[in-house]
C-alpha cells in the first residue's frame, strides 16, 4: 500500500488558516508542541497535575513488560471526585454540569453540586447492593442523567463499569455482562427514541436468565412502560437510590485501577472487552478535550451527540468534559424527533459553544437539505468536531459553511476504543486547515505511517498508521485475554501499536486517514482508498453520502462498486438514474483516476450502519459480490439490508 496509492490520490487544496482573533486567544498555543517534543514524559507529568492526586506518582511510565503499559506508578486518586466533587470544591458547585434535554421535550439541568449528591447517593446504593471495588457493574441505560451518576458512582467506588449500548440485544448484553462477569446490572424500564418508549429491561430480563454473576438489576423508571419484575432480584432506583444518603467519602484508588471495560462495536469482528484505567485515561481525556475543543468551562456549552454506549460518550461527555468542569447538553433522542431541526433547535436553545459529531450525522443533515439549519440561530457555535470515520471534504466544507457560519475551525479527530483519547487533530486556532484530513498527532503523542516492511514512508504516500509511543490513555489489554491483545495490535510491527487504519502522509507531512486496511481494494494490482473513492462521489453536487466496496472481477481482480445517496434537493428522478449513474461514473474518474471509476454505482436510500453510524462495507460487499448478506445484529436497521437488496432488483 505505498507508491500505488500516490498515483490515486484525491486533490484536495483548500486551506483555512486560523482566524488571527481566535488563534491570538486560543487555549492551545504552538508552543504546546515544542515543549512536548522537548520532554514527553514530563509533558505528561504536567497534565496530570491538572488533575487532583491523592498520593503523587513516582514514575510517570512504566513500559519494561511492554505491551502493557503502567502510567503514573504509584498515585492514587479517585476519579468521579475529580469529575464532580473538587469544581463544588472550587465554589462552582451552582455551575451546571448537565442540561439534559429529554426526546419528549423534558428537561432537567444539574449543577455540580447536585451531582455531586447524585453521584453520593448512587454510590451509597451500589455498595448497598454489594459492589465492591475491583468489581463490574454493567450499564444498559438511554441517553439520560442516570447513565452519567451511574458511570461516575461506579468510578467512585472503585468498580468498573461496562456500558452497553442502549441499542443492543438480549444475546449483545449477555455475551458482555458474561464476559466481564458483572454483579449489577443498571437499566430502565426504557427511553425515547423516534416519538416512542422503546423497551430495555426485556432486554436485560432475557440476558441474566443466563449470567450468573448478576445479583441484582437497578431499574430506572424513565418512561412508566409495564415491567416484568423479579423480587428477589430487582430493584427500582427511586427505592434504593433516591432513599440513600447523598453523602459518600471518596476513596484513592491506585492510578491503574480499572475504569471501565467497553466492547468495540464489532464493524469488523468479535467484539473486544478493551479496558481502561484511571490515572492514565483521565489525564489524556480532559487534556486533549479542553485543548482540541478550546474549553473555557466558565462560559462554554459543549455538546457531544454520541452515545454513552460509544467510547466518544465515555471520554468525551463523562470523564473528559466533567474533569474539565464544562457545562454540556446531553440529548436522548433522534435529530428527526420531532422534526428534522430538533439538533439546531438544541444549539439556538442552549447557546452551544462546541459541538461535536460524526460524519454520518453531518451527511444526514446534507441530504436533508441546507434550508433546515438556516432557520435557527447558530452563532453561538465556535469550534466543530468530528469523530468516528473519515470525514469527506465535501461533508467537511458543509459543516463549516452551514453550521459553523463559514468560521468556526473544525477539528476532525482520529482516535479508536483502543487509544481512550484523541490522538489525531488539528488545534483550533493553531492548525491551518485541510477539509479531509486529521492532519497531525497531538502534543504528547507519536504516530508515523510505515509501508510493509515497517519503514516509516515519505510525504506523500501511503501505508499503515501506527502509534510509536505509549499513551496516558491506551488501552492496558483486552479484558481476560492478554494475547489477543498482543496479536491483535502488538504483532504486526514489533514494538509499534498497529491500529488497522490505512494513511497517507501529504506533502506536508500531514496524515490522512484512508479507511480500515481490510477494506483497501486491489484493481489490476493498484490500492485504491474505499474514503478517497466515496469522497471523491460525495464531492459531486448530487451525492450525499457513499459506500464504496472491491467486488471481485474475473479481468481486474477486484472492481470498484458504489452505493450512493442522493441528496434531497438534487432533483432526481428515476427516469433519470441511467445518465446519473454515468456522470458520477466520469466524475470519479475525473477526480480520482481511470483507474478508479466503478464498476458499478447503486442509487439507494439508505447504507448499511452499525448503531454508531459506521458503514458496514462487509454487507455491502455481499450484494455487489451477489452472495448471501452476512451477520446483520450489530446494525443499527437490520432491514436496511433488504430494501437495498430490492432496490437493486427493481433497478
Ligand atoms: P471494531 O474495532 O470492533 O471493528 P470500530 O473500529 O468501529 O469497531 P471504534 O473504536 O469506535 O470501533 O472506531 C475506531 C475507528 O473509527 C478507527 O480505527 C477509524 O477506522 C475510525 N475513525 C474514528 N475517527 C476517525 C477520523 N476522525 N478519521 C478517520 N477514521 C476515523
Ligand atoms: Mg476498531
Amino acid at each position: 500500500m505505498t507508491d500505488e496509492t500516490l498515483s490515486n490520490l484525491l486533490h484536495e487544496e483548500r486551506r483555512f488558516p486560523p482566524d488571527p482573533a481566535f488563534a491570538g486567544a486560543a487555549l492551545a498555543q504552538p508552543e504546546l508542541y515544542q515543549q512536548a517534543q522537548a520532554d514527553r514524559l514530563a509533558f505528561w507529568d504536567e497534565q496530570a497535575r491538572a488533575l487532583d492526586w491523592t498520593t503523587e506518582w513516582t514514575q510517570t511510565l512504566d513500559w519494561s513488560n511492554a505491551p502493557f503499559a503502567k502510567w503514573f506508578v504509584g498515585g492514587t486518586l479517585n476519579v468521579a471526585y475529580n469529575c464532580v466533587d473538587r469544581h463544588v470544591d472550587a465554589g462552582n458547585g451552582e455551575r451546571v454540569a448537565l442540561h439534559f434535554e429529554g426526546e419528549p421535550g423534558d428537561t432537567r439541568s444539574i449543577t455540580y453540586a447536585q451531582l455531586q449528591r447524585e453521584v453520593s447517593k448512587a454510590a451509597n446504593a451500589l455498595l448497598g447492593l454489594g459492589v465492591e471495588a475491583g468489581d463490574r457493574v454493567a450499564i444498559y441505560l438511554p441517553m439520560i442523567p442516570e447513565a452519567v451518576i451511574s458511570m461516575l458512582a461506579c468510578a467512585r467506588i472503585g468498580a468498573a463499569h461496562s456500558v452497553v449500548f442502549g441499542g443492543f440485544s438480549a444475546e449483545a448484553l449477555r455475551s458482555r455482562i458474561d464476559d466481564a462477569d458483572a454483579k449489577v446490572v443498571i437499566t430502565s424500564d426504557g427511553g425515547y427514541r423516534r416519538g416512542n418508549p422503546s423497551a430495555l429491561k426485556p432486554a436485560v430480563d432475557a440476558a441474566v436468565v443466563n449470567t450468573p454473576s448478576v445479583k441484582k438489576v437497578l431499574v430506572v423508571q424513565r418512561t412508566k412502560q409495564d415491567v416484568a419484575w423479579d423480587d428477589s432480584r430487582d430493584v427500582w432506583w427511586h427505592d434504593v437510590v433516591d432513599s440513600a444518603e447523598d453523602v459518600h467519602q471518596p476513596q484513592a484508588f491506585d492510578a491503574e485501577n480499572p475504569l471501565f471495560i467497553l466492547y468495540t462495536s464489532g464493524t469488523t469482528g468479535k467484539p473486544k472487552g478493551i479496558l481502561h484505567t484511571s490515572g492514565g485515561y483521565l489525564t489524556q481525556a480532559a487534556y486533549t478535550h479542553r485543548n482540541v475543543f478550546d474549553l473555557r468551562p466558565e462560559k462554554d456549552i459543549y455538546w457531544c451527540t454520541a452515545d454513552i454506549g460509544w467510547v466518544t460518550g465515555h471520554s468525551y461527555i463523562v470523564y473528559g468534559p466533567l474533569a474539565n468542569g464544562a457545562t454540556q447538553v446531553i440529548y436522548e433522542g433522534t435529530p428527526d424527533t420531532p422534526h428534522k431541526g430538533r439538533f439546531w433547535e438544541i444549539i439556538q436553545k442552549y447557546k452551544v459553544t462546541q459541538l461535536y459529531t460524526a460524519p454520518t450525522a453531518i451527511r444526514t443533515f446534507m441530504k436533508w437539505g441546507d434550508d433546515i439549519p438556516a432557520q435557527y440561530d447558530l452563532s453561538s457555535l465556535r469550534v466543530l468536531g468530528s469523530v468516528g470515520e473519515p470525514i469527506n471534504p465535501e461533508a467537511w466544507i458543509w459543516y463549516r459553511k452551514h453550521i459553523g457560519g463559514d468560521q468556526a475551525p473544525i477539528v476532525d479527530t482520529w482516535w479508536q476504543t483502543e487509544t481512550g483519547a484523541i490522538m489525531i487533530s488539528p488545534l483550533p486556532g493553531v492548525t491551518t486547515a485541510k477539509p479531509g484530513s486529521a492532519q497531525v498527532a497531538l502534543p504528547g503523542i507519536g504516530i508515523d505511517v510505515v509501508d510493509d516492511a515497517m519503514k516509516p514512508v515519505p510525504n506523500g504516500s501511503g501505508g499503515y498508521l501506527v502509534l510509536t509511543e505509549p499513551w496516558p490513555s491506551m488501552l492496558r489489554g483486552i479484558w481476560g485475554d492478554p494475547e489477543r491483545f498482543k496479536e491483535t495490535y502488538w504483532s504486526r510491527f514489533e514494538g509499534l501499536y498497529f491500529a488497522g487504519d490505512g494513511a497517507k502522509k501529504d506533502e506536508d507531512g500531514d496524515i490522512w486517514l484512508l479507511g480500515r486496511v481490510d477494506d483497501v481494494m486491489n484493481v489490476s494490482g493498484h490500492r485504491l482508498s474505499t474514503t478517497e473513492i466515496e469522497s471523491a462521489l460525495v464531492s459531486h453536487p448530487k451525492v450525499a453520502e457513499a459506500a464504496v466496496v472491491g467486488a471481485s472481477d474475473e479481468t481486474t481482480g477486484q472492481a470498484v462498486c458504489a452505493f450512493v445517496i442522493l441528496r434531497g434537493d438534487a432533483g432526481y428522478d428515476e427516469s433519470q438514474s441511467e445518465a446519473v449513474i454515468a456522470e458520477l461514473r466520469n466524475h470519479v474518474a475525473k477526480e480520482i483516476g481511470p483507474i478508479a471509476k466503478p464498476r458499478q454505482v447503486m442509487v439507494v436510500n439508505e447504507l448499511p450502519k452499525t448503531r454508531s453510524g459506521k458503514i458496514m462495507r462487509r454487507l455491502l460487499q455481499d450484494v455487489a459480490e451477489n452472495r448471501t448478506v452476512g451477520d446483520v445484529t450489530t446494525l443499527a436497521d437490520s432491514t436496511v439490508m433488504d430494501l437495498i437488496k430490492k432496490g437493486l432488483r427493481a433497478g
